[in-house]
């Protein structure tokens, strides 16, 4: 009876649908395994330690998903960053076939591309949230297609971070002037902002953070947030633990395929592989929701890490810097300038509904 009630209520009818909507499923999963003998042995490479929490783990999740949805047609083996190609080099192991899938984040590949950058995150930009409602129901997703295309790529959203932390300093952070001279490791748009506030940006493959902070080799880093934080142990190397996550509010994970190897599926294999990427992209980000707060609250009272919150001068400072960097990056070329007003556009719309919506609400939540 529930069941019914449910198809009623998402549109399938009644008595007569039911029974209808069984009988197709079924047909579909004999389509399946009949006129589909074949099977697809890919290998998927990834910008992440092995089994890395979150988001190695999340690769797996994605391949776990993929093979148990495809009753095994499809058998995704995660090759860890180095066990294949370098963390850096899976975007052209995919482009040229070498893999199948990559799971890494678009900022990476801004020597590529530099607009792909909108489909990881921009400081000071949409939240895991709005990310998810533009690529999803405001036109983002038909962009990154496009922007991939011309790799030879399909790209698909899998996973989130949600609002990440500002990072790890041996010294405190007063005023913009503290960031002058500054090496850190901060990818993205987020290391262009750095950079006009007097710092250098570095980007490095997560794997090498701690290594390169404990020698020296840069002086501050961001990662992403204290679940992921505490993994790789940054607390025993640096003392202030700065939020927000000002350049990283919400950066989107991706999955991207090799086109080729994306065409040569049948069509219910390649909407098995982009809904799977569609569960794992929320899976990640409610993982974050979940963990983030235990962890901090182990480095904060196990650790005694020193949590601090950046002063809002250096914020505003960097606010305006962010501005200035995002809109330079849409006015590089034509489809960078689509990219930018769609981008900025969504935006405006959803910040404005959020604001009597979601910050209404949470300033309601005192004490
Ligand atoms: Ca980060």
């Amino acid at each position: 009876m529930e069941r019914r009630k449910f198809l009623q209520y998402a549109g399938v009818g009644a008595a007569s649908g039911l029974t209808g909507c069984k009988g197709e499923s079924e047909s579909k999963t004999q389509q399946v395994s009949t006129n589909t003998n074949k099977t697809w042995e890919w290998k998927m490479v990834t910008t992440w330690p092995k089994n890395f929490p979150g988001l190695g783990t999340g690769a797996e999740f994605l391949a776990k998903q993929i093979n148990a949805m495809s009753n095994g047609h499809i058998n995704v083996k995660v090759y860890g960053a180095g066990e294949l190609v370098p963390a850096f080099e899976i975007f052209d192991a995919v482009a040229n076939g070498s893999a199948q899938m990559g799971h890494g984040s678009a900022y990476y590949w801004k020597g590529k591309y530099s607009a792909l950058q909108f489909f990881s995150t921009t400081p000071f930009g949409m939240t895991a949230m709005e990310m998810n409602a533009w690529l999803y129901h405001g036109g983002g997703m038909e962009l990154w297609q496009e922007a991939y295309k011309q790799f030879g790529l399909v790209p698909a959203a899998a996973g989130n971070t949600n609002v990440q932390m500002a990072g790890w300093f041996n010294k405190e952070i007063n005023t913009l002037e503290d960031l002058k001279g500054l090496k850190m490791r901060i990818p993205g748009l987020g290391g262009e902002v750095l950079k006009r506030a007097g710092g250098t940006p570095v980007n490095l493959p997560g794997g090498e953070l701690f290594t390169s902070l404990q020698s020296g080799t840069i002086d501050a880093t961001e990662w992403v947030g204290p679940y992921n934080d505490l993994a790789f142990g940054f607390h025993k190397i640096a003392k202030y633990y700065y939020y927000p996550g000002w350049h990283e509010p919400g950066t989107t994970l991706e999955c991207f395929i090799n086109q080729s190897a994306y065409d040569e599926l049948p069509e219910n294999l390649q909407s098995i592989v982009m809904t799977a990427c569609r569960v794992a992209n929320q899976d990640m980000s409610l993982e974050y929701i979940a963990r983030n707060n235990d962890a901090l609250n182990t480095l904060v009272n196990e650790h005694k890490v020193d949590l601090r919150k950046l002063p809002d001068d250096v914020i505003s400072k960097l606010a305006e810097l962010s501005q200035e960097v995002t809109a330079e990056l849409g006015y590089t070329d034509p489809l960078a300038r689509k990219i930018f007003d769609s981008y900025t556009e969504f935006y405006n719309k959803s910040r404005a509904w959020l604001d009597i919506s979601e910050r209404a609400y949470l300033n309601l939540r005192t004490g």
